[in-house]
């Protein structure tokens, strides 16, 4: 038997300014609690997740050696209900990362209102690399690390970055084989974002998408602006961006000029036939090659000139350098941490609006809390009943962002933060510190 040991954590990765993302995303909560002008214990007990776990596990490769792997589950706030928040598979899932992506649930939680407090965890590999039944052990044998420190109401991981349904089907199939045998059914809901003949909710595999959507059709309707008219570029064509493009452009006629992911980045004047890319991605696992537009440089995408972005791939792709030439009336974050605070800065100045991650693309954890409901209640709501109560949720959202803007005379991003973290602090200063 061969062991081949877990990768060494790898140096965090810097951005812009800070020396790694949770450095970027503590910014972010300093820079609302100033302006809020948060009491300074309150930013003492924010500061830092409440619990940083880091499992080491086997798991045997289909050649029969055996690789140990490094799995995080970071627990940053719960003071509003259960950490809630994905589990990423990719190569750069670090410690620092999974933190700052734990602190946004705790604020996205807060923001949409959810009985939910912020979690995330990953597991620090390439997915692509692994076959399906490698797949499926290391999920099982990470599930099986985390043990209690994940529960139906204590701690409910859900998909992002390369998981998705089939991921959380084995998350919850060896949680429920672990911990609840004679409960099976009643503990499904430790997990969300699972498929619907698993227990998940339908719309959940649309959800952050259509939020992005619903928050972009919020904005224009503010600004007055006809979507059916609009221009638009996407930055990654998976779960969030590839749904963010087939609703934008299927239900509000807008036109979308260029998409980049992994694999390559396309353009066409004309417009891109929407459905026939989405299906193309998920067929070739990418969009390169996709016969409806030309192949173009990746630095090449952020010049292209449209009324609306959708940054839905990792963090920090845009940046101080690249901000200054994107031309766009608005940049719509799908993605968690897309945008650096220097390049919030020269947005700003330039008069871009921005409508922030925690907002954006929180459609996805509404869907999760209904799923949550409804394993909870025993129930399975129809998807028009789905698509309306997150369109109200994430609207409400909106909105609440927009009074705050207005009250501190700030951007999106910070007022969207104030409002999260006053209903934080508003539940500390009720319940007081224990003991
Ligand atoms: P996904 O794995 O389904 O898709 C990720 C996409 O990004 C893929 O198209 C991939 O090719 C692309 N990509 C990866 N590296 C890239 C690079 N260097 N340049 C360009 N494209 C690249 O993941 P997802 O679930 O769609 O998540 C995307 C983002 O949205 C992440 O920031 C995630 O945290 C965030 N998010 C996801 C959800 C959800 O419900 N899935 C909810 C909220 C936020």
């Amino acid at each position: 038997m061969s062991q081949t040991a877990a990768p060494a954590p790898q140096a965090a990765i810097a951005v812009e300014g800070f020396e790694n993302l949770y450095q970027m995303a503590a910014s972010q909560f300093t820079r609302a609690a100033d302006t809020m002008n948060l009491d300074k214990d309150l930013r003492v007990i924010l500061s830092q997740p409440k619990n940083e776990i880091i499992v080491n596990f086997p798991v045997r490769m289909d050649n029969g050696s055996y690789q140990l792997f490094k799995g995080y589950r970071i627990q940053h706030n719960n003071i509003l209900g259960c950490y809630k928040g994905g589990i990423r598979y990719h190569p750069q899932v670090h410690l620092d990362e999974v933190k700052a992506l734990a602190a946004w649930m705790t604020w996205k939680c807060s923001l949409a209102g959810l009985p939910f407090g912020g979690g995330k965890g990953g597991i620090q590999i390439d997915p692509t690399k692994y076959s399906a039944d490698e797949l499926q052990r290391i999920t099982r044998r990470f599930t099986h690390a985390l043990g209690s420190n994940i529960g139906p109401d204590f701690d409910i991981p859900a998909p992002d970055v390369g998981t998705n349904g089939q991921t959380m089907v084995w998350m919850m199939d060896t949680y429920v084989n672990t911990f609840g045998a004679a409960h099976k059914n009643v503990s499904r809901h430790v997990v969300t974002g699972k498929p619907v003949s698993a227990g998940g909710s339908e719309g959940r595999d649309e959800a952050t998408g259509r939020g992005v959507v619903y928050t972009i059709a919020a904005w224009a309707q503010e600004k007055k602006f006809d979507l059916a008219k609009a221009t638009y570029v996407v930055q990654g064509f998976g779960n969030v961006g590839s749904f963010a493009a087939k609703i934008l452009t299927g239900e509000y006629g807008s036109t979308l000029l260029a998409a980049q992911d992994h694999t390559g980045t396309i353009h066409n004047a004309n417009g891109i036939d929407v459905e026939a890319l989405f299906k193309y991605a998920i067929e070739k696992k990418g969009i390169a090659g996709f016969p409806g537009a030309k192949a173009i440089e990746r630095d090449d995408l952020w010049k292209i000139k449209a009324d609306i972005l959708i940054p839905a791939a990792l963090e920090a792709q845009i940046t101080s350098k690249n901000a200054p030439i994107i031309d766009v009336k608005l940049v719509a974050e799908g993605a968690n941490g897309p945008t650096t605070p220097k390049a919030d800065e020269i947005f700003v100045k330039r008069g871009i609006d921005l409508i922030p991650d925690i907002l954006c693309n929180s459609g996805g954890v509404i869907v999760s809390y209904f799923e949550w409901t409804q394993n909870k209640q025993g129930e399975s709501w129809y998807l028009d009943e789905v698509r309306a109560k997150l369109k109200r949720r994430i609207t409400d959202a909106f909105d609440r962002t927009m009074r705050v803007k207005a009250q501190y005379k700030t951007d999106m991003r910070n007022a969207a933060m104030i409002r999260a973290v006053d209903r934080v602090s508003t539940s500390y200063k009720e319940r007081g510190i224990f003991p």
